[in-house]
């Protein structure tokens, strides 16, 4: 087996944290790093949409939005909205859509603002389990809690949790970012870029559901320690 750039295991993610209440004025708000990467979340709502004519009377909106600060990559990202930012902004949505009570709303929007403030690959990943401890955070009622992390091909190797150095291998890396549910481990987001055939996306999405798991108990921690009265917040 042949070790990884920053010698982890195949299996083995890159070192976690996450706190809640990083946004004081929000209803909800979270932070999560892996390795190098760190995304914020912060929920507003619910609360009424306006303009009234996009409310819908059976349900509430989830709107995500999200960015990439400027200064989060070594080369000063421009910015504002562009291609890549709209469409995680929809995935996020997607993967998050299914475990939120949306009906409770009717006519409401819930909004999940999301900052990468350093990235270093996984940020739609990252984004996402941060996004979901806000939403929890917020009490927003959710049938499950989202998780999410990277896996993929870098040369012969299927592994966890790719760094952006692993990414922009040589040989070109397969990258598949899959989102979890805690309870159904129902997949919310599954991408896939490069090319993987049958068994070795089997065997990735088996690591995926590995690195899933340990996401869950740190984001369960963390939310736990806030009710408690603990350190977070
Ligand atoms: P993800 O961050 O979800 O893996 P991508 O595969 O699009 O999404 O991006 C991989 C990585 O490439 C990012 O995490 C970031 O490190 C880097 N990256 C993305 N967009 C830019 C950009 N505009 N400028 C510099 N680096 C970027």
């Amino acid at each position: 087996m042949t070790s990884r750039v920053d010698g982890r295991k195949i299996d083995e993610l890159r070192k976690m944290s996450a706190r809640i209440g990083v946004v004081k004025r929000a209803d909800g708000s979270a932070m999560f790093q892996i390795g190098d990467t760190i995304a914020f979340a912060a929920v507003y709502g619910p609360r009424e949409l306006h303009p009234r004519f996009l409310q819908n009377p059976e349900k509430a909106m989830l709107r995500c939005h999200y960015d990439m600060a400027s200064f989060s990559v070594s080369e000063r990202k421009k910015p504002g909205p562009s291609r890549r930012s709209v469409e995680i902004s929809l995935v996020t949505e997607k993967a998050l859509s299914s475990v939120v009570d949306l009906k409770l709303y009717p006519n409401a929007v819930i909004d999940v603002f999301i900052q990468i403030i350093q990235a270093n690959a996984g940020t739609r990943c990252a984004g996402i389990t941060a996004a979901a401890m806000a939403l929890a955070h917020a009490g927003v009622p959710m049938r499950e809690m989202v998780a999410a992390v990277s896996v993929g091909k870098v040369g012969k190797e299927i592994v966890l949790d790719l760094t952006k150095e692993e990414e922009d291998e040589e040989t070109g890396a397969t990258d598949i970012p899959v989102a979890m549910t805690s309870y159904n481990k129902g997949i919310t987001l599954l991408q896939l870029d490069g090319e993987v055939n049958k068994k070795e996306l089997i065997e990735a999405l088996k690591l995926a559901g590995k690195g899933c798991e340990e996401i869950f108990k740190l984001q369960e921690r963390v939310l736990k320690e806030v009710y408690s009265g603990g350190k977070n917040e």
